[in-house]
């Protein structure tokens, strides 16, 4: 997997390390497990009602059936193995556990390609405002992002676009509404790579939009695939990243959507949004392990400092 994707990487920079940092201190998710392991610090004992604590802990917070039955058969075999019956260690041991599920992945970009991201995902989720994060955040770091308009079948999602283009102060291809979104892609492409071309020496990347009608997803998958199909035509000078946009308060509903995406267009990672809200969060345990996608970012409110890469660590050690 990884060798496929040699953008995803593990390695801690010091960078992520103050991403992190920043992250913790905004709580953008909520300690949805520490109910079942209260008593840890008077050496409580692992019961069976704290395994049914646990479970329904998990259940609530929209793990999955599959997930929740996977991970208690594997802790009670780890601690049945290492004879463990206090509730401190096995808060050690599950903290192990659920991090060995989650798959962390970030964006690795060749030195010799312009990057292009798309940006995919049903209506609401948050694709257009996750775009402008990453753009404001790809920006911090010296990118320069041209921002494609892709969902041209609403006229509010171009007009938002143009919004945070205009606000980060970054160039946008638009069409007016009802355009064909892969005569977009082309003119978006077009464009990046002849601001490459003047910008030689500049991280330039392209960001585009696409629509997300749920209503009918056969003639959506086949508009994604063409406007996919247009990208191809500039791969030998660009690499296309397929980012899913996954809104956690959906709970089970996101799970069954990133499934038809990635079935149909092969989706290379997650952004998980508005983990802020009332939502818990621990889709990201069935996504995660059953799809086998890599969570890059994460999305904790409407302002465009709400945006993080994804930290499995920081993600795991504050659900207790
Ligand atoms: P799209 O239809 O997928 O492009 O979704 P939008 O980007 O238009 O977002 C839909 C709504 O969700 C907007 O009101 C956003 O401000 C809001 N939203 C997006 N991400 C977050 C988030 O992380 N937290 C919260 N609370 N709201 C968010």
């Amino acid at each position: 997997m990884r060798a496929a994707f040699p953008w995803f990487s593990k390695k801690k920079t010091k960078q992520s390390a103050e991403d992190s940092e920043q992250r913790s201190a905004n709580k953008p998710w909520k300690a949805f497990l520490r109910g079942a392991f209260s008593g840890v610090e008077k050496s409580a004992r692992v019961d069976e009602a704290f395994f049914t604590e646990l479970e329904e802990s998990l259940l609530a917070s929209d793990a999955g059936l599959k997930f929740s039955a996977l991970f208690l058969a594997g802790l009670r075999e780890e601690l049945r193995q290492k004879k463990i019956l206090d509730k401190k260690h096995a808060a050690i041991i599950s903290k192990d556990l659920l991090k060995s599920w989650l798959r962390q992945g970030s964006l690795e970009f060749s030195k010799t390609k312009v990057p292009v991201i798309f940006f995919i995902g049903v209506n609401g989720v948050g694709k257009t405002s996750s775009l402008a994060k990453l753009a404001a955040y790809l920006k911090a770091k010296g990118f320069y992002s041209m921002l494609g308009a892709g969902d041209t079948f609403r006229a509010a999602a171009s007009e938002q676009l143009s919004f945070w283009a205009k606000r980060l102060g970054l160039p946008i291809v638009k069409k007016p509404q009802g355009s064909d979104s892969a005569a977009l892609v082309y003119d978006t492409l077009e464009s990046t790579l002849a601001i490459k071309d003047k910008k030689s020496e500049e991280a330039v990347i392209a960001l585009i939009d696409s629509s997300g009608r749920l209503q009918n997803k056969v003639a959506l998958m086949e508009e994604l695939k063409k406007m996919l199909g247009v990208a191809k035509k500039f791969e030998e000078r660009t690499e296309v990243f397929k980012i899913l946009v996954v809104d956690a308060t959906l709970g089970q509903n996101s799970f069954e959507q990133a499934k038809v995406f990635h079935e149909n267009l092969g989706i290379d990672g997650i952004i998980l949004t508005k983990t802020d809200s009332s939502s818990c969060g621990g889709i990201v345990f069935a996504i995660s392990h059953e799809l086998k996608l890599p969570l890059l970012y994460i999305s904790f409110g409407e302002s465009l400092e709400n945006f993080s890469p994804f930290d499995v660590d920081s993600f795991v050690e504050a659900l207790f």
